[in-house]
């Protein structure tokens, strides 16, 4: 990986070791402010192959990862993980950063994806209109609640509050 990302990798990993009891949502908040903190890095491949731009204007104050069932044990992974992956290549690094990001923020419903067999669709919403729709994280495919289809960049995360009023919390 390259001499910069290195750093500010290495720094991140520090500063997560330095407290030893992170709840879900700090660390969400901490990954959040690395991403805004090298955005210019994530902007460019490897990472741009994952789309990190999705989760910048998730509010923080209306999200809780606990809600996708992601606790203490999954944060004290996660940082074992990020240790590990101190000389890891940036690919290995961007893949583990958007699953940890989807583990955290999206929200499974009872649904199996009709295309995969996959169960658990993800519930997002689209960036303009707020409708929310299902997406398949195996095999990608969306379908809004009215069965229209997901066209490519059209979801972004759905808060807490989107998921209660839609009655899915
Ligand atoms: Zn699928």
């Amino acid at each position: 990986m390259s001499k910069y990302f290195q750093i500010q990798w290495r720094e991140f990993v520090r500063d997560l070791t330095a407290n030893n009891k992170l709840t879900p949502n700090e660390l969400l908040f901490e990954i959040l402010n690395f991403l805004k903190k090298n955005l210019e890095f994530f902007k460019k491949k490897p990472f741009s192959d994952y789309d990190f731009e999705q989760f910048l204007d998730v509010d923080i104050n209306d999200y809780l990862p606990e809600i996708n069932s992601y606790e203490s044990a999954n944060v004290q992974y996660f940082i074992n993980t990020a240790k590990r992956y101190e000389n890891a290549q940036e690919a290995t690094i961007a893949l583990f950063l958007r699953d940890a990001l989807e583990d955290m923020l999206i929200f499974e419903s009872g649904r199996t994806c009709p295309r995969c067999g996959r169960s658990g669709m993800g519930v997002l919403k689209n960036r303009l209109d707020d409708r929310l729709a299902f997406l398949c994280r195996q095999c990608g495919l969306g379908v809004y609640f009215d069965e229209s289809k997901v066209k490519p960049g059209e979801l972004k995360i759905a808060s807490i509050t989107d998921l209660h009023n839609a009655h899915l919390i």
